[in-house]
Parts: structure tokens; sequence; C-alpha cells
């Protein structure tokens, strides 16, 4: 069994506690076993990042351009090995593990280009003689909590900037899913990252997370995660007045209008609601359809749902790869036996048994449903939709918005009016028209509002607003 180590300040340590790390597609198969921290680890990491901070900072954005240049291309060199590595550790098919990986790989060359486009501004003074001068300047030694939904891809947009805007960086992987982690860590090491620039402490969230979030000497917390974790991280960092960004879950509507092109919507909320097994914060789950196309849509989307092929996430016919564990299985399953007494009627969702011992979901829609329903409310996180019908975009809009959350919106309709209007009342920070509310671009704004996001975006260009604090210098020359 092959052990995997933190990196601390340049080295790889051992804490000893070596956890397995076990394929969801097959609970025989062990990847690795990866030594986990506590919060004496953080504490060296701090540390060491303490010693890396100035050096780091003063950079040139030339050294910081090529080294996330560097990791970019290595990711993409070895997309398929990393995708398949990612397939097995997280249950994602091969092709959703190589197009997260080179999405991992596009977000480090975009940050690569950034870290040589930090501008400020030079104003002139309401007294004379005084030039103002606004800068930016790195936050210092950031925290980074990730989760397993997007074991690359995740780490990657918060790592990037981080490095690109001269922050020292301190990560802590997802329980389920340090490999991918690891790879990260290893291509910044072998690329030439200095010592104590970035750090990975892997652990528990209870013991390392809370120690990262706690830690007097770091500054910032970037957090993805469930409602609740990222609440109590939000109280710590009020309280300790560290910069925080929280990114956490959805409940995202997708409407289909009467003059939708059904085999759009059919397929986006296909795409939405089931591919990553519907461990997508951006998953549609809740599909708000109107009475005239309800039935043909129901039939269309349901006949499609039950081919998708469900299975081992390393064969390349697999749709729908596992559920990520035993513990998000339950849940889903608990879920769906809510759907049987809340809702009208639910088609599929069984658990599945398959050759190799796994945990395996047949896809889950739930017919029939209101939106005051539990399932309606509650972010599952599984391979499962609920229809709620509807009478016109009126009532669709009210539907779609009376939720706690307001990560991402959609729209199936082939009028330009009704998509214009969904687009300027949806409460959501991103809003599709005719695709999938999962799946976005790397180079723009990622986030939400309500209980879906807080504090600046993510990735894109609107990273900076994190990741960097803003100096206002006065200089007087008479
Ligand atoms: P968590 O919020 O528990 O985990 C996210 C990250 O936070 C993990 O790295 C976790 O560590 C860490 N963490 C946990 N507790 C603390 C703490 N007290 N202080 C600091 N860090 C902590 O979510 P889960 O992964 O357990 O998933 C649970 C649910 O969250 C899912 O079913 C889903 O509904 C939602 N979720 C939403 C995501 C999104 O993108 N919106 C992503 C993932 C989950 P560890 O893994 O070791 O527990």
């Amino acid at each position: 069994m092959t052990k995997y180590d933190n990196l601390i300040n340049g080295e790889w340590v051992s804490f000893g506690n070596y956890n397995d790390n076990v394929n969801p597609s097959d609970t025989n198969d062990v990847i690795g076993s990866y030594s986990y921290g506590d919060a004496s680890s953080v504490a060296r990491a701090v540390e060491a990042a303490q010693a890396a901070r100035d050096s780091w900072a003063n950079s040139t954005p030339q050294a910081r351009h090529d080294l996330l240049d560097a990791v970019g291309n290595a990711l993409a060199a070895r997309s398929s090995e990393f995708g398949a590595l990612l397939a097995r550790e997280e249950g994602k098919t091969l092709a959703e593990g190589v197009g997260e990986t080179m999405r991992a790989s596009q977000v480090f060359k975009f940050f690569a280009g950034e870290a040589l486009r930090v501008a400020g501004e030079l104003q002139t003074s309401v007294r004379p003689d005084i030039d103002v001068e606004i800068t930016r300047e790195p936050v210092g030694i950031v925290g980074l909590i990730t989760p397993w939904n997007f074991p690359i891809a995740i780490p990657a947009w918060k790592i990037a900037p981080a490095l690109a805007y001269g922050n020292c960086v301190i990560l802590k992987p997802a329980d389920l899913t340090p490999a991918c982690a690891h790879v990260i860590a290893t291509l910044l090491h072998e690329n030439g990252c200095p010592a104590g620039v970035f750090n990975l402490v892997m652990g528990r969230g209870s013991t390392v997370g809370e120690a990262i979030v706690t830690h007097p000497d770091i500054d910032a917390i970037s957090f993805t995660g469930s409602v609740g974790t990222g609440h109590h991280i939000a109280e710590v960092c009020g309280k300790m007045q560290k910069k925080v960004q929280l990114e956490m879950g959805g409940k995202n509507p997708m409407v289909v209008l009467d003059d939708a092109d059904l085999s759009v919507a059919v397929s986006a909320c296909l795409n939405g609601t089931f591919f990553s097994t519907g461990q997508r914060c951006t998953a549609s789950s809740r599909l708000i359809v109107q009475e005239g196309i309800h039935d043909a849509f129901v039939a269309e989307l349901s006949k499609q749902m039950q081919a998708l092929k469900v299975g081992d996430a390393r064969d390349p016919d697999t749709q729908i790869g596992p559920v990520v564990d035993e513990k998000q299985l339950k849940s889903n399953l608990e879920y769906i036996e809510l759907a049987r007494k809340e809702a009208g009627e639910v088609i599929g969702g069984e658990r599945l048994e398959l050759d190799a011992p796994g945990f395996y979901q047949a896809p889950a829609l739930f017919l029939g449903t209101d939106n005051s329903m539990r399932i309606n409310r509650e972010e599952i996180f599984g391979p499962c939709g609920s229809v709620i019908k509807v009478a016109d975009l009126e009532e669709a809009i009210s539907v779609a918005n009376d939720t706690d959350f307001g990560l991402s919106a959609g729209i199936c309709t082939t009028s330009l009016k009704s998509a214009r209007t969904f687009k300027r009342r949806a409460e959501a920070g991103m809003v599709m028209v005719n695709l999938p509310t999962a799946g976005v671009d790397y180079h723009v704004p990622f986030g939400g509002r309500k209980g879906s996001s807080f504090g600046p975006r993510e990735q894109g260009r609107y990273a900076v607003e994190f990741y960097t604090t803003v100096k206002t210098s006065y200089v007087f020359a008479g």
C-alpha cells in the first residue's frame, strides 16, 4: 500500500495516522494511505508560511506566472492519468474526471496570466501637489478548505489565485478525496514552489479544518462545503475579523416553459440533474415545468433517465458513477423514502447491487411535488430531481425564487422576452438560458446569493477581491 504524506515547508512530512482512501466504485480497491495531521501539524504549516510570506509577497509576477503555468501544463499533459485517479477516488465518470483535470489546468494557466496583470490606480488628490495611489497587496496566509465533489478543480480555483496574488497557502482537502489534492501539491513542489509558500495538511475537518479556521496567524479562509460548516466558519471568522469566503449549497431551479424546445429542455435537465451523480452544488434539483409541456417533458426525461448506465466510474461506458460514500448514499435513500411519502410518484431511486461492492444508486425523479415539501427545500446532493408543475412564467419565477438558496437558476424557452424577464428577476448568482444549471466557464465569476454564498466571488478576475487587500497611499510632491 503506497503511503502519502503532507507537504510542509517544502518537505514531505508524515504524522503517522495513515487513513485508507477507498474507491466508491469498488470498496475492495484502496487507492493509498494518507497521513492525517492535527492542530500541531497546522501550527507547523503556519510557521513555514510565516517564514515564506514576505519573500513570496515580493516575488516577481514572472516567477509566480512561471510556477502556475508549469503546474497548468503538467495537469494538461497528464490529464488522462489524473482524470482516472479522480474517477477512482470520487466516483465521477472517466470523461468527467479528465474534463475536471483539464479545468484545473485551465484555471492554473488563467491565473498564471493574472499574476502579470495586477494593476492599481493613480488618482489626483482633492488637495494640491498630492498623488493618490491605490494598490493591491496579498492578504497574507490563506487557509483553503475544500469538499470532495470537485476534488481537483476546487482546490485549483482557490490555490491558483491565492498564489498568483502573492499569498501563502495552507490547504486542507476533504477527508474523502486527499489523492487529487496530493497531486496538485506534488506538481507545485516538483515545479519549484518555494518552501512554505504552499502547504498541504490532510486530516479531518473537526481537527485540521477547525485548527486552520481558528489559527490567529491565518489571515483569510476560503471554504466550499455544507451550509452548517459554512455558518460555523463564518461565525469564528467574524469574531476573529478574518476575511472569509463561503461557497455552500444550492437548490437550483430549472424552469421549462411551454414554448421550450423539448429536446433542449430534456437534455439540459438530464445533464443538470443527474450527471456527476447529482453531486454538484449547481445541480438542477427543482424542475419547474409549465403545465402545457409537463406530460411530454416528464415522459421523455424519465425515459432518458432510466436509460442512463449506472456503473463503475472507470468503465468508459458508464454515464452515472457511484455516490461518493455510504453516508451520502444513505442520506439520498432517506430523501427518496421521504419523496415516496411527500410526492405523487417516484421513478427510480433504488440502491443497485453491481458486480463490485460500491455505492450505486439509480437516478430518481419525483413527480407531483410542490415547493413546500422538504425534498424541494433541502439540498439532497444526489442524482434526484423533483418536478413542480406551474401555470405560467409568473408562477415559475415565484417558485424558483422561493428558496433559502440562490446559486444557479435556469430557464428553457424559445421566447427572448421570457428569457430576459427570468434573467432579470432570478434571485441567483448565475442564470442559464437553454443550458444546464451546472457547467460554468473558468474565466468569469462563480458564486451565489442568499444562503448559497458569502463574501466575494470566486474565479475569473473577480477572485482578486478576496485574495488581495487594497492600500491607498498619498504622496506629497510639493
Ligand atoms: P462539509 O461541509 O462537512 O465539508 C467540507 C469541508 O469542510 C471538508 O474539507 C471538511 O472536512 C471540512 N470541515 C468539516 N467540518 C469542519 C470544521 N468544523 N471546520 C473546518 N472545516 C471543516 O461537507 P461534507 O463534505 O461532509 O458534505 C456534506 C454535505 O454538504 C453534502 O451532502 C452536500 O449537501 C454539501 N456539500 C456541498 C458542496 C457544495 O459545493 N456546495 C460540496 C460538498 C458538500 P472533512 O471532509 O474532513 O469532514
